[in-house]
C-alpha cells in the first residue's frame, strides 16, 4: 500500500510537496522538481520559501495559521517562484498532517502548474475586451454614417419632388417612371437609415428603468396600430400579462416589432395572433404567436441578424431590422429572444426579460 502510493505521488504531474508546521521541505516529488527545477536532495531540508516569491511571502503566514487550526486550503490561485527565477501560476492545495494522536505535525502540499491556464484566460479577456471595442467603434460608424446620411437623402428626395412638380408635364413617360424609381429608392434608403440609426441608438441611450404593467404597454400599442390591423383584418388577443421591472419604451418596441411581423407575415388566411405570458423564479417568458407563413428551422439564427430578410421588398414590405432591435433590446435586460416555427406553420417569437433586470450598456 505505502509502495503503490508512493508510487502515485511520484508519478503525478502535480507537485506534491511536504513540510513541516514551522515550513521545512520533508518530501519533494518528482512533479515539484519538473514545475520548480529543484531536485529532492537541494530542496528537502530547506525552508518553503525556496519557492515563495518575496511579495508573497505574507502569504505563507496565513496558510501556517490556517493549517494550525487544522483547516484546508483549496485551489488557492498565487504565484510561486522557480530555480530559473521564473515566476509560475500555481494553484494549491494544502491540506495538515496528522500524527496518530491526532495532532497536526506538518502539510501536504499540492501544487499545480496553472500558467497556461492563466494565458488562455488572459489572452481571452484581452480578445473580449479588444471585441468590445471594436464594436463600438463599429456602433459609433454606423451611428456617425447614418446620422450624415439623412441630410444628402433629403435633398436628393426634395429636389426630386421639385423635378416632378416643375417639369411634371414636359417629362416624357420614361423619364417620369425614372424619377419614379429615384424617389422610391430615397426612401427605403431613408427607412434603412432611419432603422440603422435607432439600432444604434439602443445602445448609446441610457435605459430608464421602471415598473411596466405590460397589459396597459400592449393596450396603447394596439391603439397605435389600429389602421394596421383594420388593413389586414387581424384578430389578436392579449393574454394576461404581468408587471415587470424594464425601460418601457424599448420594451413596447419589442412588442410592436414582433406584433407587426406577426400581422405582416401572414399567409391566406387573415392574421391571427395571441400574445401570452409565463414565468420562472429567474425570469418572464413574454410570446407573440400567429398563424402564418412561419419560417423554416435552418433560418432561425438568420433573421435576428441586422439587414436578414427571407423576402423581396415586393412580397413583404421592411428593412430587416426589426428583429435585431429586438434582440439587442432584450439582451439588453438579461433575456434572450428565440422563435418557434415550421414553414407554412405560423410562427412564436419567445423573448424573456430577467426578474432582476439591470440593462447593460
Ligand atoms: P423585416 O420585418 O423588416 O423584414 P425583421 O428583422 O423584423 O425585418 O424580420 C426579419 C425576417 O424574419 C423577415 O424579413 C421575415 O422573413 C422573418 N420573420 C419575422 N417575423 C416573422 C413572422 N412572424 N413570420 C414569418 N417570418 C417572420
Amino acid at each position: 500500500m505505502q509502495a503503490k502510493l508512493a508510487a502515485i505521488v511520484e508519478s503525478s504531474d502535480d507537485a506534491i510537496i511536504g513540510k513541516t508546521l514551522t515550513g521545512i521541505i520533508t518530501t519533494w516529488n518528482a512533479g515539484a522538481e519538473r514545475i520548480f527545477g529543484y531536485s529532492p536532495d537541494e530542496a528537502i531540508g530547506k525552508s518553503i520559501h525556496l519557492i515563495i516569491p518575496q511579495d508573497h511571502h505574507h502569504e505563507e503566514a496565513h496558510i501556517q495559521a490556517r493549517l494550525a487550526r487544522g483547516e484546508r486550503i483549496d485551489h488557492f490561485e498565487t504565484v510561486r517562484i522557480a530555480r530559473d527565477g521564473s515566476r509560475i501560476d500555481v494553484s494549491l492545495t494544502v491540506s495538515p498532517i496528522k500524527d496518530m494522536q491526532g495532532r497536526i505535525v506538518g502539510a501536504s502540499k499540492i501544487v499545480r502548474d496553472i500558467t497556461a491556464k492563466k494565458r488562455t484566460e488572459a489572452a481571452l479577456l484581452q480578445r473580449g475586451i479588444e471585441l468590445a471595442r471594436s464594436n463600438q467603434e463599429l456602433e459609433l460608424f454606423a451611428h456617425v454614417t447614418s446620422h450624415d446620411l439623412q441630410e444628402p437623402l433629403r435633398t436628393v428626395h426634395s429636389f426630386s419632388q421639385l423635378l416632378e412638380r416643375s417639369c411634371g408635364e414636359n417629362l416624357s413617360e420614361d423619364a417620369r417612371v425614372y424619377l419614379g424609381f429615384i424617389v422610391g429608392g430615397v426612401k427605403r434608403m431613408q427607412s434603412l437609415v432611419t432603422d440603422l440609426l435607432s439600432y444604434c441608438r439602443i445602445s448609446t441611450t441610457e435605459s430608464r428603468l421602471r415598473s411596466c404593467d405590460c397589459n396597459t404597454l400592449c393596450a396603447a400599442l394596439l391603439e397605435d396600430l389600429n389602421a394596421f390591423v383594420e388593413l389586414h383584418h387581424a384578430s389578436i388577443l392579449i393574454e394576461p400579462l404581468p408587471t415587470i421591472v424594464c425601460d418601457a419604451a424599448q420594451i413596447g418596441r419589442v412588442f410592436q416589432n414582433l406584433l407587426v411581423n406577426a400581422i405582416k407575415f401572414h399567409g391566406s388566411q387573415p392574421p391571427n395572433v395571441r400574445v401570452f405570458s409565463s414565468e420562472s423564479d429567474s425570469e418572464w417568458v413574454f410570446s407573440v404567436s400567429d398563424r402564418g407563413i412561419g419560417i423554416a428551422p435552418e433560418f432561425f439564427d438568420r433573421i435576428f441578424i441586422i439587414f436578414q430578410r427571407l423576402h423581396t421588398i415586393e412580397e413583404f414590405g421592411g428593412t430587416g431590422i426589426g428583429l435585431a432591435i429586438c434582440k439587442k433590446i432584450v439582451e439588453r435586460h438579461g433575456g434572450r429572444i428565440w422563435v418557434e416555427s415550421a414553414s407554412g406553420e405560423g410562427s412564436t417569437f419567445h423573448f424573456s426579460i430577467a426578474k432582476t433586470a439591470i440593462p447593460s450598456t
